[in-house]
């Protein structure tokens, strides 16, 4: 399913179109921070009337399954975001990538290096002993290949420069120098003809057409040696925007505790997409003060200079609230469908049939429920009492108001609501508070024992509203299950 970039072109001197990329790593899933960086080249794309394309960066042939390739994929797709064309191959493109690497050996900007594994402990064994960082000396880098061994496999090294300073241009991190001295003459090509991924990046951002990069800034000095590269080709460097990494609340890494997870976990916790959208959008981006906002909000006011410096720390809380509000806003039709594909992703059986069973009523419900609940399992609870089935589970804190003094009161509130021509929320409403005023009781001492009845729960919508929702031979039945029958 994954192709290979041709090899192309230059980036065209006319008005060059927006090119970005998102270049995961095939490990298995879509992780948050992965999400993060590919929505913010989607965004920044949209933004530019340009192209997101999708890199699957699959040379370690061990983790990049395609399973692994699927699941990127899939969320990717559930985040909402799309690319350009197929995914691209970076295994696929192996080729190119030794062709680049002997041009280079060609055009004189890099070499052949022979040296044997004990060499380079050698070497660096005298680099630490005269106190310098342990690197390659460059001892191919101008000797003649007259002098090369027989029978052994060259490395290409590219001829770094030896002085000077290799600057970072970048968009969130600013101009980052790095001292030429301190980069040596690294590998590009194997012995086995296999890229390192340095040289492979480089050769597929180009052939790709790639004119903007965002990405962690845990590349950012991967990107003065990629620098080397396009330079000794000739070739535009990108524009860079090495965005700050997600912590976790206390400023440490993100763990999984605090959030280092892949998107479909999100999923599973009941995160609406649009919602983890604004919410990733927020974590590293800023546009003023505002919070909430649309996708095509975001699209329009994305810049690169909206992305923040400072570390970004991930804040559940914030996550829920903004997905409360997302679902406060959902249209039911919408919710239905994704709290059934939910209850089933999480292997909630019963309440999928449930749900399933009771589309009417469960719509009917929504609007009522969706100013409770923070997510879409939280949805799922609160629309219990629809689909539960007789005899209702009762939960503890339910139990505890069902005494007998509570039970008596429930049998003269199903005296009562038997005699009901009218089964609507103000016949009953009228009926239940004559009942209270007659027992000198409030209504609600009433309603509690009555809704823990109903719903085996002490938290749901007007209880009223509950009984014309399951109806009247569902709402005598569950009262009968608690008081014998009626
Ligand atoms: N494959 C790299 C990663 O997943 C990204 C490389 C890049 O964006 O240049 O971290």
């Amino acid at each position: 399913m994954l192709h290979t970039a041709s090899k192309s072109s230059k980036h065209s001197g006319l008005m060059s179109q927006v090119v970005t990329r998102f270049a995961p790593s095939p490990t298995g899933y879509l992780h948050i921070g992965g999400a993060r960086t590919a929505l913010f080249s989607w965004a920044y794309a949209r933004n530019k009337g340009g192209k997101m394309l999708l890199r699957i960066e699959d040379t370690d042939r061990e983790r990049s399954t395609e399973a692994a390739v699927i699941a990127l994929v899939d969320g990717l797709k559930w985040l909402g975001l799309d690319w350009e064309g197929e995914p691209i191959s970076q295994f696929g493109r192996a080729a190119r990538h030794a062709e680049v690497a002997h041009e280079l050996v060609k055009m004189g900007h890099a070499y052949y290096c022979y040296c044997s594994p004990a060499e380079l402990d050698q070497m660096r064994e005298e680099a630490r002993a005269a106190g310098k960082p342990p690197r390659y000396n460059g001892y191919w880098r101008d000797r003649d290949q007259s002098e090369a061994p027989a029978g052994i496999a060259p490395v290409i090294r590219i001829k770094a420069p030896l002085t000077g300073d290799i600057v970072v241009d970048d968009h969130v991190q600013g101009k980052v120098v790095f001292k030429a001295e301190n980069l040596d003459d690294f590998i590009i090509l194997r012995s086995d003809g296999t890229p390192t991924y340095m040289h492979a990046v480089v050769v597929d951002d180009h052939d790709m057409g790639v004119t903007h990069i965002i990405r962690g800034d845990d590349h950012l000095t991967n990107a003065a040696r990629q620098i080397v590269i396009y330079n000794a080709m000739g070739w535009t460097v990108p524009e860079m925007a090495h965005i700050p990494l997600i912590h976790g609340p206390d400023g440490a890494k993100l763990s999984k505790r605090h959030g280092a997870l892949g998107v479909e976990a999100y999923r599973q916790m009941g995160y609406l997409p649009e919602a983890l959208r604004n919410y990733l959008a927020r974590l590293g981006w800023s546009h003023g003060d505002d919070e909430i906002f649309s996708t095509d909000q975001m699209i329009e006011w994305f810049s690169l200079e909206g992305l923040n410096k400072g570390a970004a720390r991930f804040d559940f809380v914030k996550l829920e609230n903004i997905n409360g509000h997302y679902i406060r806003e959902a249209d039911p039709a919408y919710l239905y469908d994704v709290m059934l594909a939910t209850a089933a992703e999480v292997g909630r059986q019963v309440d999928v049939d449930g749900l399933g069973a009771n589309k009417d009523t469960v719509l009917t419900a929504l609007p009522e429920l969706q100013p409770r609940a923070k997510t879409v399992l939280e949805l799922i609870d609160l629309a219990q009492f629809i689909y539960a089935t007789r005899p209702l589970a009762i939960d503890a804190a339910a139990s505890a108001l069902l005494t007998p003094d509570t039970r008596a009161v429930l049998k003269d509130m199903a005296e009562t609501l038997r005699g009901l021509n009218d089964w609507s929320v103000p016949e009953i409403d009228a009926a239940m508070r004559a009942l209270a005023e007659a027992k000198g009781l409030k209504l609600g001492k009433l309603a509690q024992p009555l809704r823990a009845a109903l719903t085996g729960r002490t938290v749901s919508p007007g209880i009223f509203e509950v009984m014309v929702l399951i109806g009247r031979d569902e709402s005598m039945a569950r009262l009968g299950d608690q008081i014998g029958a009626v």
